[in-house]
């Protein structure tokens, strides 16, 4: 398990990105550690209120001439920075706006349109393309992190759908709208959303990590609901260790995809996984394929 202070840092480059979907992906946790999660993202909007703050009071005494007082200031500073968030919002100066950290749980059961951040219903072709190959460039240029290298034993664990998934049509309305439903719906481990619609399980976990939407399974997966849900034997790719979601993935200290299927696709790979399968081996690895 990775440490806070790893998420973090995990976060900041995502929003150095000004990636929409990255950012929106940060929305994409696991709905036990969801919470905890948005009161991090929280808190790194806090702190950076909160220096804002201490910056403006500097300046304010500074023009007050109550520079000779640096030495109290400092104090002040130094006490502030030591004080619990708590402590902090019943001091006298002016409270911050609130950071906008909503709770998605709560905006749902509201029905509140709920962000969408996987590779359902892209915005724009052209930009998904470019924002993938960002993404990838990224990826590659990654040295620092754990790097994110497979093998063929990877490769062995890829499914394959016999039959073609129909995208964008189960558990959606006549409208084109995903019909989300806090009570029938059940949550989707890739894109966390609450919606109607067919969903695998996992015989290994028998668990939530096990729940994956049609959509989902098929662009980031290349498999085909039905089909596994057919299969009694079928294991989730969070059980066969090659989940690609967002979380998964910032567990393992890689930074999420985004969407990545219409330009997998077009690259002539089945999926997400097979994309980032196929093309990130070790240097043994790509001897391997050039030799055989
Ligand atoms: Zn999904
Ligand atoms: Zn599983
Ligand atoms: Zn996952």
């Amino acid at each position: 398990m990775m440490t806070r202070k790893r998420v973090r840092e995990e976060k900041k480059e995502n929003n150095d990105d000004d990636d929409d979907d990255g950012r929106k992906e940060e929305a994409e946790v696991d709905e036990e550690e969801e919470e905890e999660e948005e009161e991090e993202g929280c808190e790194i909007e806090y702190e950076k209120l909160r220096n804002a703050r201490l910056a403006e009071n500097k300046k304010r005494m500074a023009e007050l001439g109550l520079v000779d007082l640096s030495h109290s200031l400092t104090e002040v500073i130094r006490l502030s920075s030591s004080k619990s968030g708590k402590s902090v919002k019943v001091s006298r100066t002016p409270k911050p706006p609130t950071p906008p950290c909503p709770s998605r749980r709560s905006s749902r059961l509201q029905g509140a349109p709920v962000v969408s951040y996987s590779e359902l219903r892209p915005k724009g072709e052209g930009k998904t393309a470019k924002k993938g190959e960002g993404i990838a460039a990224r990826h590659a240029g990654r040295g620092g992190q754990s790097a994110e290298i497979y093998t063929a034993e990877h490769e062995k664990l890829l499914g394959s759908a016999t039959e073609e998934w129909q995208l964008f049509a189960d558990g959606y309305a006549a409208n084109g709208n995903r019909v989300y439903d806090p009570v029938l719906g059940k949550t989707c481990h890739q894109c966390r959303q609450k919606t109607l619609g067919h969903r695998t399980s996992c015989s290994e976990c028998k668990s939530l990590h096990g729940q994956f939407c049609g959509d989902c399974l098929y662009m980031r997966y290349g498999e085909n609901v039905l089909e596994a849900m057919k299969n009694k034997n079928w294991v989730c790719p969070v059980c066969r260790k090659i989940c690609n979601c967002s979380f998964c993935r910032i567990k393992r200290g890689w930074t999420p995809t985004g969407a990545l299927y219409k330009k997998v696709k077009a690259l002539g790979y089945k999926s997400v996984a097979h994309y980032l399968i196929l093309t990130r081996r070790g240097k043994s690895e790509e001897k391997e394929i050039i030799e055989a």
